[in-house]
This record gives structure tokens, C-alpha cells and sequence, in this order.
């Protein structure tokens, strides 16, 4: 050993301070292991903490108040123009941020996770070196890989720190509200944050290559919210790319290619929003067994374990649906199986939510999936102008859908557009994962006047039971 170097061992080595790696150190600290997480910035929270779910959900947040500010005034309440000043919003969002990453710090404590700050490679299947202020080993009995994922640039591109050219985590930065902002991709980031910058006074342009924005969710869904993004932003060209680009001190210079007038533009920031990928290189799985698929996602069981017997990967890194609370429950499920549980990765709805205004949630079955493999369903639709709650609060462009099966009447599916939707959709997501049927749903009472029993009337919808819609099929 040289001077300088050390060599622990740990039961279980997690690498990668994120949702994945964070809940698994936790989990497994709770059942007994003994837990080393080693992080790159030496902080839990991963991208989802400092650069993604929460900042980004910090500022949909006050997307949403300057939104009902300006338009209080329907309800008689006027309280003029709102006047934005940066720095102590960007204030509020690190304070949001450091209070959530300090409540990581003293989890982690008090379940005596010993947290490392450096950079972890493998060296085999049984040992990694850890690269920081000094070197060192790590001898593991298991290790949960995390690395999670990096924003992906257009080619022949690199995110420079400062530079004009953002990836998400850039935007999240807030150093200003450019005048004018492309925003290169048109699934949830690039839609959220566009809405950010939106709302804070930035000309937002989008450029999809699809032919419509957030094609994974049914359009129905998306239609209310392109309708709001219309009105918000300065252009949304569909079936359009960057052709070339340019960045000067003081502008972007891009050229555009596909349903656009006017190919040359001037932008003072753009957001590349167009996906990522996963952090798997130069991790040093070349010294051990895991394999990846073609493009770098670690291939993974439904233990999550790789194919080396004692490394286990989850959250981004591993694949599938690239959201907080899957990584999460990944990594619950391989500390479990290293535990010696019997645990697996095993959903039939993982929720997948847009935290725009209006927000689209849905879970399990999709219309247009449903569609796509033929399946036997009805889907029944309950709009919001018909809930009380909805038109009290000024929402009515509101909808929620049910997608069940003909035969068993089981609900499949749940998709919903509106104001809070996020929270709405987590019932869906019970419904779908208890087996439920429509009656099961109709049959439980849901408070009154609010948003959720459009949840309970979609499913009445179905049965031809809702008070508050004309039935479809008399029973
Ligand atoms: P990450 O959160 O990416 O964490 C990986 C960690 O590993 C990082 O801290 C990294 O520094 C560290 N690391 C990497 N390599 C090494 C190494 N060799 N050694 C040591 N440490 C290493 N998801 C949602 O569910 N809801 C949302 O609202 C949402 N909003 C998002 C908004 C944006 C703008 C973005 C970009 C993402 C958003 N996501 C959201 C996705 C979510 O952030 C990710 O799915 C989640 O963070 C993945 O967690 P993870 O643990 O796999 O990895």
C-alpha cells in the first residue's frame, strides 16, 4: 500500500448518492448490513436533489403562483404585474434544496451509513478504488451500482460550465431569464422548463423532431397542456431540428431544419432537452462481470442483480422508466434480495407525471398502448367542467380516464390533466396495482367537493352510474 491509501471493507459498497443509491444504503442499512456509499460530490440527493425533480419542481411552483396572480383577476382580485427578482428565488430554491440535503446528511447518520466523497471504480468484482483527496480501496461483499444518467448533447457538442448552450441542470442554475430561449425537446424537461423560463418573461421557442410533445403520454392528455403551451410560448415547431448551431459571447446562432419559416435564428440561451444516458463508462466494468446493452444501461435482473453475482444495479443507470421513484424502489429491492429477502422489481404501474400547468399524471396502461396491442377496453373520460371542485377553482380544461378491461371491468389504466394531478394519479396507481375494478372505485366514497372524485366518476362513467355526467350504457 503507498502512502496516503487505505482499504476498508464493507458488507455493501453503494456507489452513487442518488434516489437509487441513497434509498438502497438506507434499506440496507436497516436490515442489519453494513453500508459504504461513495458519492462524487459527497452529498446525497443526486441529480433529482441538485439538479432535477426538486429545483425543477421548486420553480413549476412558482410558475404556477405568477400564473394565478395574473389571472386573479376573474375572481375579482387584482394584484398588479408580479415583479420577479432572480437572485432571491434562486435563493429560495438552494434553501429548498440544502434543507432536504441536510435531512439526507442526518438520515444517513443515524443509520450509520459511513458516506465517502470520490469517484468509485471497480477494480474487480469484489473491490473498487476510490478516487479522491487520497486514494483508496474498498473491499465488498456486494455493490449497488448507481451512477445514474448525464443530460445527452446534440453531436458534436459539449455542456460547457457557463456557457449559453444549458443542459437541464444549467437551466436549473437560473443565471438569468434570457430574452429569447430555444429549447431543444419536447418531452417533460424541456416542456417544465420551458414553462419555467415562460412564466419568468423569457421567449421561449421548442423544437421537437416527433410529430407532438410528450409522445409517450395519450394525446388527449397532452392536448390541454399544448393548448396552455401555445399561449405561453413564442413558437413550438413540431418535426424540427437543430441543423447547425453557433455560440458566440453574446448569442447562439442556430439553424433550424423541418416545419419552420424562418430556419436561421438568434437565441441568447438555448436548453438542450433531447434525453441521457447512463453513467457506465469508466466505471471500471471492464474488471468485473456486468454487461451492458448497446446503448450503456446495465443489464439487470428482476432482483436488479447484474450479470456479476455480487454487484446489483438500479435507477438510471439500469434503464426502464428514468424517474426518482423507480430508482428508489430499485434500490429498496437490492439492498432486500442482498439481505436475503425475497424481494423483486414487480409493477404494474409506475406513475409518470408532468409538473406543468395544467400537469398530466398517468399510470399503468396507456390508451394508445391499449390501441397498439389490441386489447379489450373501454376507456371512459371524466371532464373536469362537470366537477364542482374544478370549476370553483377556475380548472374546468381538466380531464380524468380510466382505461378498463371489457371483460373483467378491471381498471388498467388511469390518466389525468389538470391541477394536481401529480397528487391525484398516486390512487390511480393503487387502483392499477390492487387488481381494482371500475366498481371497486365507484363503490368507495370520495370526499366532496374535490378534484379526486373525478377518479370515482370516471370509474361510475364506466358502470353508467356518474351523477354528474349522462350515462354511456344504461345497467
Ligand atoms: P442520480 O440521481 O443521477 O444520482 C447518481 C449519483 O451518482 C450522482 O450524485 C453522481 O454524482 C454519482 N456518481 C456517478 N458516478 C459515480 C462514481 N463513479 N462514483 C461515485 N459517485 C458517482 N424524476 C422524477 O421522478 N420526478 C421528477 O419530477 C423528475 N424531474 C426531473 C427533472 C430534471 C430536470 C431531470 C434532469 C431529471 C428529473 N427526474 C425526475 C429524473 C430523476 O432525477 C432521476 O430519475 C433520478 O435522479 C435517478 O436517480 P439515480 O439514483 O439513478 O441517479
Amino acid at each position: 500500500m503507498v502512502m496516503g491509501e487505505f482499504t476498508q471493507e464493507t458488507d455493501v459498497l453503494v456507489i452513487g448518492g442518488g434516489p437509487g443509491g441513497y434509498a438502497a444504503a438506507f434499506r440496507a442499512a436497516d436490515l442489519g448490513l453494513d453500508v459504504t456509499m461513495v458519492d462524487v460530490g459527497g452529498r446525497l440527493g443526486g441529480v433529482c436533489l441538485f439538479r432535477g425533480c426538486i429545483p425543477s419542481k421548486t420553480l413549476l411552483h412558482v410558475s404556477e403562483l405568477l400564473y394565478d396572480a395574473r389571472h386573479a383577476d376573474e375572481m375579482g382580485i387584482t394584484f398588479g404585474d408580479p415583479r420577479v427578482e432572480l437572485a432571491r428565488l434562486r435563493q429560495w430554491k438552494n434553501q429548498v434544496i440544502e434543507r432536504l440535503a441536510n435531512g439526507l446528511v442526518e438520515l444517513s447518520k443515524k443509520r450509520g451509513v459511513q458516506v465517502l466523497k470520490g469517484c468509485a471504480v471497480f477494480e474487480s468484482s469484489e473491490r473498487a478504488r476510490l478516487q479522491s483527496l487520497e486514494t483508496g480501496h474498498i473491499k465488498f461483499r456486494h455493490a449497488i451500482i448507481a451512477t445514474g444518467s448525464t443530460a445527452t448533447p446534440l453531436p458534436a457538442m459539449e455542456f460547457k460550465r457557463g456557457g449559453r448552450i444549458m443542459s437541464s441542470g444549467g437551466a436549473l442554475a437560473l443565471a438569468d431569464v434570457p430574452e429569447r430561449l430555444l429549447v431543444v425537446g419536447g418531452g417533460y424537461v424541456g416542456v417544465e422548463l420551458g414553462s419555467v423560463y415562460a412564466s419568468l418573461g423569457s421567449r421561449v421557442t421548442m423544437v421537437e423532431w416527433q410529430d407532438r410533445l410528450m409522445s409517450g403520454a395519450d394525446q388527449d392528455l397532452v392536448q390541454p397542456l399544448a393548448a396552455r403551451l401555445k399561449g405561453l410560448f413564442k413558437a413550438i415547431h413540431n418535426r424540427t431540428r437543430v441543423k447547425e448551431f453557433q455560440e458566440f459571447d453574446d448569442r447562439v446562432e442556430v439553424v433550424l431544419e423541418g416545419e419552420v419559416d424562418e430556419p436561421k435564428q438568434t437565441f441568447d440561451r438555448i436548453l438542450i432537452a433531447i434525453g441521457r444516458n447512463p453513467n457506465s463508462r469508466d466505471i471500471g466494468l471492464e474488471n468485473t462481470k456486468v454487461s451492458v446493452d448497446n446503448r450503456g444501461f446495465v443489464i439487470v435482473d428482476e432482483q436488479r442483480r447484474t450479470t456479476d453475482a455480487r454487484i446489483f444495479a438500479v435507477g438510471d443507470v439500469a434503464g426502464g422508466v428514468m424517474l426518482a421513484h423507480k430508482a428508489m424502489h430499485e434500490g429498496k429491492v437490492a439492498a432486500e434480495v442482498i439481505a436475503g429477502l425475497p424481494s423483486a422489481f414487480d409493477f404494474q404501474a409506475i406513475p409518470a407525471v408532468v409538473f406543468t400547468d395544467p400537469q398530466i399524471a398517468w399510470c399503468g396502461l396507456t390508451e394508445e398502448e391499449a390501441r397498439k396491442q389490441n386489447r379489450a377496453v373501454r376507456v371512459s373520460r371524466f371532464p373536469w367542467s362537470a366537477s364542482g371542485r374544478a370549476v370553483s377553482m377556475g380548472v374546468t380544461k381538466g380531464m380524468t380516464k380510466m382505461i378498463i378491461d371489457t371483460e373483467t371491468d378491471r381498471v388498467l389504466g388511469v390518466g389525468i390533466v389538470g391541477r394536481g394531478a401529480g397528487e391525484m394519479i398516486a390512487e390511480g396507481v393503487v387502483t392499477v396495482e390492487m387488481g381494482a375494478l371500475a366498481e371497486d372505485l365507484a363503490l368507495s366514497m370520495h370526499p366532496h367537493p374535490t378534484l379526486s372524485e373525478s377518479e370515482e366518476e370516471a370509474a361510475e362513467a364506466f358502470l353508467g352510474s356518474s351523477t354528474h355526467i349522462l350515462p354511456l350504457r344504461k345497467t
